[in-house]
């Protein structure tokens, strides 16, 4: 949606951002999305059914009863019941009904890319659980990539093959789930990571507590992002912006000095 300033973008192997309209508005069929806010994400005019087909219509997907037999197959997959639910408005239903509404709409054209925006984060937690459990059976029933933006570690953690941490609008790091979550090797996803909430009584650890505020990201600091807050932070840190590089297979770090150096 936004015109890139440098850069690129590449899906399934094609640069999207060196193509033409028509051919960015097809691949876009490939991505979908799916929104913080269930409620506000669908149509309060429209009713569900006319909703979760509006995708088919829109690019001409099969006959009036294909498209009808598709959304019923929708719904059903997410756990609505499309005779009931397909001819009421979105106010009808809880937060967690609009969100399997909404990823239903998202899957109806069958993409390969789910973009899921803060997903649960406006949902209960028992809800959430909901959800993310339909989320990984979704994923393996139609061989979906999910893009997963979260600001909740332990969700963040239960959804994830791979994580990506950023500061102040920068990757700092990027690992494979179980690496990231034990051995962090950024300052910032470690002091992170140490203040998530630990469910289990018995475990004790020290919280690393950062200093300070987080800087303008209109301003932001020169060099490395972080410095400012960051307890290893050397005058090199000031002069030069860390580029990401591999220290393991898999595992990317943009840090002078990662944790344990
Ligand atoms: S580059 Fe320097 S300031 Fe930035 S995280 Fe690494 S040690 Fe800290």
């Amino acid at each position: 949606m936004e015109k890139p300033t440098s850069g690129k973008i590449t899906f399934a192997g094609t640069e999207i951002t060196a193509l033409n309209r028509s051919d960015l508005r097809l691949m876009r069929t490939q991505i979908q999305m799916i929104f913080q806010d269930p409620i506000s994400s669908l149509n309060p005019r429209r009713r569900v059914r006319d909703i979760v087909a509006e995708p088919l219509n829109i690019w001409k997907i099969g006959t009036d009863k294909e498209r009808h037999d598709k959304v019923n197959a929708m719904l059903e997959s997410v756990g609505i019941d499309p005779y009931v639910a397909g001819g009421r408005y979105p106010r009808e239903f809880s937060g967690g009904q609009c969100q399997r509404i909404s990823i239903a709409r998202a899957l109806v054209l069958e993409p390969r890319l789910l973009v899921c925006d803060e997903i649960v984060s406006a949902l209960d937690v028992s809800v959430q659980a909901q959800i993310l459990n339909l989320l990984a059976d979704l994923k393996s029933e139609h061989k979906l990539t999910l893009f997963f933006i979260a600001h909740d570690l332990a969700v963040v953690k239960n959804v994830s093959d791979r994580v990506a941490v950023m500061y102040l609008g920068r990757l700092c790091e990027i690992a494979p789930s179980d690496v990231l979550y034990k051995a962090p090797a950024h300052h910032y996803t470690e002091a992170l990571l140490s203040s998530a909430v630990e469910p289990n009584p018995v475990v004790t650890r020290t919280p690393v507590i950062l200093p300070g505020e987080p800087p303008s990201p209109i301003n932001p600091p020169s060099g490395c992002r972080f410095r400012t807050r960051c307890p290893r932070a050397e005058a090199r840190c000031a002069q030069e912006v860390p580029e990401l590089r591999e220290i393991a297979p898999s595992h990317q770090v943009a840090c002078h000095f990662p944790v344990g150096t």
